[in-house]
């Protein structure tokens, strides 16, 4: 019989009711971790996301959390804590993204996206570093603690009309290495997965017809359209001990987005 890759780990996923974060906690329940499924508007959803990691023999609690919420940030740690005994992994994958014209971007739609993807993952980190802390070294992976922050190929390609999600996804970039430098010695290993474009509800409009799909990949050299289950895999990866010198950097999963195509026939 083969282990699994992170049998005895607690892993907190945010946003795990949907696309990417659904993906993740869905591939790391299969690898024998216990999952805390954060959601914020779809509990059916979460339920699902649960339901299936029972199938699959690991377990699973939903947990309702606004990850730009301070207070209930640590309700969603003091709930894992209870369920599970700690956190082991927290994967800081919710976001979304409110896009308009530069001139026309309200000051409500700059402070939603970066509340959400950047102090949600300021506030989610926190509390699992003080976790990982609080509880010590644990026999089932050589870290304290494993975070892997979301990203997005933007966190370096500047991106038109989407400023605000754009600006955030650079701060995670630079508040990973930062957090990665501070607590490497705690053996506390921070990195993040830089996706491309993957099909998931946050994006419908890129992929949902031919016309559509035919110029995305345009951006895509490996020209297909990246799926859920590639950022799950990553992410088991990244998680596990395999991964236990990758610290402070970011993983581009992305079919080569971020090679720059549009310059493949010399600009
Ligand atoms: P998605 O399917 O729309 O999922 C977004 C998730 O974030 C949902 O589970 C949603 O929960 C959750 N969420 C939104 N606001 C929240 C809040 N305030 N508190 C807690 N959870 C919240 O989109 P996705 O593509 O999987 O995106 C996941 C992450 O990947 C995002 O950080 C996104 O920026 C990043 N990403 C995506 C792509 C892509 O091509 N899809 C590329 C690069 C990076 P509810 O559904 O319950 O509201």
């Amino acid at each position: 019989m083969t282990s699994k890759k992170l049998e005895g780990q607690v892993a907190l996923v945010t946003g795990a009711n949907s696309g990417i974060g659904k993906g993740i906690a869905l591939a790391m329940g299969a690898e024998g971790a216990k999952v805390v499924v954060n959601f914020y508007s779809n509990p059916d959803a979460a339920a699902e996301v649960v339901a299936t990691i029972k199938a699959s023999g690991s377990d699973a609690i939903a947990h309702r959390t606004d990850v730009s919420k301070e207070d209930q940030v640590q309700g969603m740690f003091k709930a894992a804590v209870d369920a599970f005994g700690t956190v082991d992994i927290l994967v800081n994958n919710a976001g979304l993204q409110q896009d308009a014209a530069f001139d026309e971007l309200t000051l409500e739609q700059w402070n939603r996206v970066i509340n959400v993807n950047l102090t949600g993952n300021f506030l989610c980190a926190r509390e699992a570093v003080r976790e990982f802390k609080r509880r010590g070294m644990r026999p089932v992976s050589k870290a304290l603690g494993k975070i892997i922050c979301i990203s997005s190929v933007h966190e370096v390609i500047p991106w038109a009309g989407h400023v605000n999600y754009a600006a955030s996804k650079g701060g995670v970039m630079l508040m990973m290495k930062s957090i990665a430098q501070e607590l490497g010695p705690l053996k506390i290993r921070v990195n993040s997965i830089a996706p491309g474009a993957i099909r998931t509800p946050i994006n419908t409009e890129a992929w949902e017809t031919p016309e559509a799909l035919e110029k995305l990949l345009k951006l895509v050299p490996l020209k297909r359209i990246g799926e859920a289950e590639d950022i799950g895999k990553a992410a088991v990866w990244l998680a596990s001990d395999e991964a236990d010198y990758v610290h402070g950097t970011s993983m581009f999963v992305d079919g080569g987005m971020a090679l720059y195509p549009g310059f493949v026939d010399n600009g």
